[in-house]
């Protein structure tokens, strides 16, 4: 900003800057802008280097946006949250319309807040099982939002709400207890349990709490690690940042395997993900659903299947929803398969019902056996 400008912190992580003889919109974007690029650069502490934080701008000019100072700084807000809600890293001017669409995202978040504080959630869990065999694998944990009002809402409804407010952090520690606790409970019930994938957040990890709470929980309620597994995206490994690499290290230490989920979206190269000491690969159902005899999906199921098995991961196939499919990805080598055509994610209380059966369905009609 040029010496005349001010630069002033209102509270928090918010700053404002004072342009004053502002020209022309450009002119006030290119100063955004800049303060954008000059707060991505990434910068060195003492625990290591490549840490990264970004800014998002959100502008208002006098008169254009209002006459007084407060109605500025309320339009430069509602801009700002534009911004965020536009993936961060940007500056948005105010819009007039920006504030409905403000409040109906304020009162989304404040319904998510008092869900974390009434504790709404439940989670449910999805089997994997043995291409080969049908025999249960492992579990996927999913968390559901136990609306009072409106019934159960999927994470595909809240989970981003949840990263861009941050309340992704306290509701995936939620999730880890909850699921260290139930599989506590089955074994006190005196089943065998299977091993949980727990999904988590880019967030979480580079709060870097994370492999500490996941590895405190286990040690309280006296669980294995071989029994947790953790599930992270592509973009959340390729980060590299210090925190991140810190918390799968810690947790690769602690025992605990480690999944790369919805796998083949994302920019990551196998190399990489080795170089991580990956354990698991699921690959995207987007590539289960292209999947037919000849296809452009079975060649790239084949690659990833044969890459994988060079550098001793598994691969699970994820979205599996018919018996073409399962034949061919078992045709093929794919290790594990989890889909609607083996089970929907189910309440907890009806996990002890699969842990008994011998295959699950519809592994369990002979004919299919006979194909293996
Ligand atoms: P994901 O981790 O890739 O989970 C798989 C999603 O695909 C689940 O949706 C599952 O119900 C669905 N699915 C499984 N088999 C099939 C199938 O055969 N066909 C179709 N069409 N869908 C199938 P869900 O439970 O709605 O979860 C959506 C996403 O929300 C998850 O994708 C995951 O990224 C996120 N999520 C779920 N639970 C958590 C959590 O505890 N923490 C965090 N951070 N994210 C979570
Ligand atoms: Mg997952
Ligand atoms: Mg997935």
């Amino acid at each position: 900003v040029r010496a005349s400008d001010h630069v002033a912190r209102l509270g928090g992580d918010e700053f404002t800057v004072v342009l004053e003889h502002a020209d022309a919109d450009e002119a006030i974007a290119h100063v955004a802008q800049s303060i954008v690029d000059a707060l991505a650069t990434p910068f060195t502490l003492t625990a290591g280097s490549g840490n990264l934080i970004s800014a998002s701008i959100g502008i208002s000019v006098y008169p254009r946006d209002g006459h007084a100072a407060e109605l500025l700084l309320k339009h430069a807000d509602v801009a700002m949250y534009a911004a965020k809600a536009d993936g961060k890293g940007c500056h948005h001017f105010y819009q007039p319309e920006m504030s409905e669409a403000l409040l109906l995202r304020l009162s989304r978040e404040r319904a998510l807040r008092h869900a974390v504080e009434r504790n709404e959630f439940v989670v449910h869990y999805q089997p994997r099982v043995d291409a080969r065999s049908g025999r249960l694998s492992s579990f996927e944990a999913l968390i559901r939002w136990d609306h009072p009002d409106r019934g159960v809402i999927s994470p595909g409804e809240f989970i981003d709400l949840a990263e861009d407010t941050g309340l992704v952090v306290p509701i995936g520690d939620w999730v880890i207890r909850e699921v260290v606790a139930q599989i506590a409970r089955w074994k006190s019930d005196g089943e065998r349990p299977v091993p949980v994938s727990v999904n988590v957040s880019p967030l979480q990890l580079r709060n870097g709490q994370f492999a500490a709470l996941l590895l405190a929980a286990l040690h309280e309620f006296r669980v294995e690690p071989a029994l947790v597994e953790v599930e992270v995206t592509e973009s959340a490994v390729v980060d590299r940042s210090v925190a991140v690499v810190q918390q799968l290290d810690a947790m690769r230490d602690g025992g605990i395997r480690l999944m790369i989920d919805d796998f083949g979206v994302g920019h990551s190269s196998l190399a990489q993900l080795h170089r991580l000491d990956v354990d698991v690969l699921k690959v995207d159902r987007g590539f289960t659903t292209a999947l037919s005899e000849g296809s452009e999906g079975e060649l790239l199921y084949r690659a990833i299947i044969s890459m994988a098995e060079a550098l001793e991961m598994t691969v699970v196939a994820e979205g599996v929803e018919t018996l073409a499919q399962l034949r061919l990805l078992r045709t093929m080598g794919c290790d594990e398969l989890q889909g609607y055509l083996i089970s929907r994610p189910l309440p907890a209380e009806q996990v002890p019902g699969l842990l008994h059966q011998p295959v699950l369905p519809p592994f369990d009609k002979m004919e299919l056996a006979a194909t293996a």
